[in-house]
This record gives structure tokens, sequence and C-alpha cells, in this order.
């Protein structure tokens, strides 16, 4: 395994190689993302995982000063999982260019966490349009977990690169909490609390079925989910997997969620 720091030697490494899945990650590294690890190998000749914790994607200062970092750790399990190359790049290396064009998101994906977190996602798109300039990888590997993220940058990068972009289900605990690195953050009561919101997400969602009006429905689970859990809700919605709009049928739609525990956001879809 390679251990690069640096973008002039990373071009370098990636002359020869041909075949190349890529897996952005902010470290903390987890069995989500060692899933995305094992698919990139079984899919390309070569496997790239790119460590970087980006500032310009957080909107909020201590969120990006408390995220959990472990380098060492990480390294080690890569090691094990026969990644082919690491990049650790610094952010004077990454923003040394400026962007072309500033990155900007229509009014129609103003919605979900782009509508409660302003401008994370411009941010996720910038880097990612950085990284994948210099790797030029074949495939990227992204998380459902973060099926917004996986979404808009779906349609940023390919529209850009010739790199495919592929979906990864999400990998869940024994208690169906989806994994995250956020999730070290949380007191194991905060974690029973999230197995519990997790419980009842699947209640509401197998009820979606009957509902004649979705919306009416969610606003008043909305209201018992926040009560019976003393979470902070940012939203409870159901949106079209394709098309991200509002849904009113069953098919191809999933629960969204964002909420707070102990002031750090979690986000699931079901
Ligand atoms: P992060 O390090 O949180 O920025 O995540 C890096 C990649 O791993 C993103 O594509 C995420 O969607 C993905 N990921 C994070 N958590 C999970 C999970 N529980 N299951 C599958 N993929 C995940």
């Amino acid at each position: 395994m390679k251990i690069i720091l640096n973008s002039l030697i990373l071009k370098k490494e990636l002359k020869e190689i041909k075949n190349l899945g890529f897996v952005p990650t902010m470290g903390s590294i987890h069995k989500g993302h060692e899933y995305l690890i094992k698919k990139s190998k079984k899919e390309c000749k070569n496997t790239l995982v790119s460590i970087y914790v980006n500032p310009t994607q957080f909107n909020n200062l201590n969120d990006y000063k408390k995220y959990p970092k472990d380098t060492r750790n990480d390294l080690k399990i890569l090691k094990k999982l026969k990644v082919d190359l690491v990049f650790i790049p610094k952010t004077e290396d990454i923003y040394k260019k400026r962007g072309t064009k500033k990155i900007a998101l229509s009014q129609k994906d103003k919605i979900l966490c782009a509508k409660y977190r302003k401008g994370h996602f411009e941010g996720v798109i910038d880097v990612m349009d950085r990284l994948t300039k210099l790797i030029m990888p074949s495939k990227i590997f992204m998380g459902e977990k973060d099926y917004q993220q996986y979404y808009l940058l779906k349609k940023y990068i390919e529209r850009k690169y010739p790199s495919k972009v592929i979906n990864c289900k999400t990998i869940r605990d024994d208690k169906s909490i989806a994994l995250s690195s956020r999730n070290l953050l949380l007191k194991p009561k905060s974690l029973v609390v999230a197995a519990n919101v997790v419980k009842d997400l699947k209640k509401i969602k197998k009820n979606i079925n009957k509902q004649k009006n979705i919306k009416i429905y969610l606003k008043k689970e909305s209201k018992s989910l926040v009560k019976k859990n003393n979470i902070k809700l940012d939203y409870l919605e159901f949106r079209n997997l394709k098309t991200l709009k509002t849904s009113n049928t069953f098919k191809n739609s999933r629960l969204f969620i964002a909420y707070y525990l102990q002031n750090v956001r979690l986000i699931d879809n079901l």
C-alpha cells in the first residue's frame, strides 16, 4: 500500500494506472467505508482511498473542529484491506488552484440537507471536482447513506468527466443505526436514542402505504418522533430516488431524515 501526501507525487504514481476505483472519505474508517472499498476492489484493478476532511463543506466551524480523526488506525484498516493507494492531501495542495467557476446549486436542488446546511454541497462538489480532475478514476464509489450527496455528484461528475459514480448500500450496526464517523461523538445514551429513531422510521415507512396524504401523515409523525425521542429534527420527508422530488407513491421512494442528538447532526434514509 502506497501512502501519498502530495498531488504531484500522486500524478506520477497514477501515470501507468488504468481501471482505477476511487473511494473518497473523510477518515475514521468504518465498515461502511470498508464496503465501498471492497466493491471497488471487486470492480476495478486498483483502488485509491482518499482521507481528507474538507473544510469548505462544513457550514459550522465547531462541527469541522470536532470531526473525529484517527489516521493511524485508518491506515491499519486500509492496509489490511489491501488498498493500493491512500491519498492524504493538505488543504494548501487541494486548493492551490482556484476553481474555474463557482459551484452553484440549482433552485430545485436546494432541498433536504442543501436547505439546512447552506454551502455544504457547493463545498462537496468543489472538492470532488478537484479530486476527480487530479485522479481521473474509472469509477467513484459512494454510499447511499449520503444519498443526496451521491445524487448531486453523479449528475455533476458524469456530465464533466468520463468517471462513473457508483452507489453502494448503507451499512448498519446490529441495532440498524447507519454507520457514520460522527457516531463516535455520541454517548451510549444517544446511541440508544438513534436506534429507537431507526425503529420508529421503519414503522412510519411501513404505514406510508396506507396514507391518503403522505405530507400530512409525515407532519404528524414528525411531531411525535421529536417528542418521543427528544431530538431536534431538520426534516422528515418522503422523496423519489430518481428525481428527489416529494413523492406520493411508495414505489422508488425513501424516507429521508436529518436530526440532531447532542448537537451531532445525523442523516439517514430508508
Ligand atoms: P465520509 O467519510 O463520511 O465522508 O464518507 C465517505 C463515503 O462513505 C461516502 O460516499 C459515504 O456515503 C460513505 N459512507 C458513509 N457511511 C456509510 C455507511 N454506513 N454505509 C455505506 N457507505 C457509507
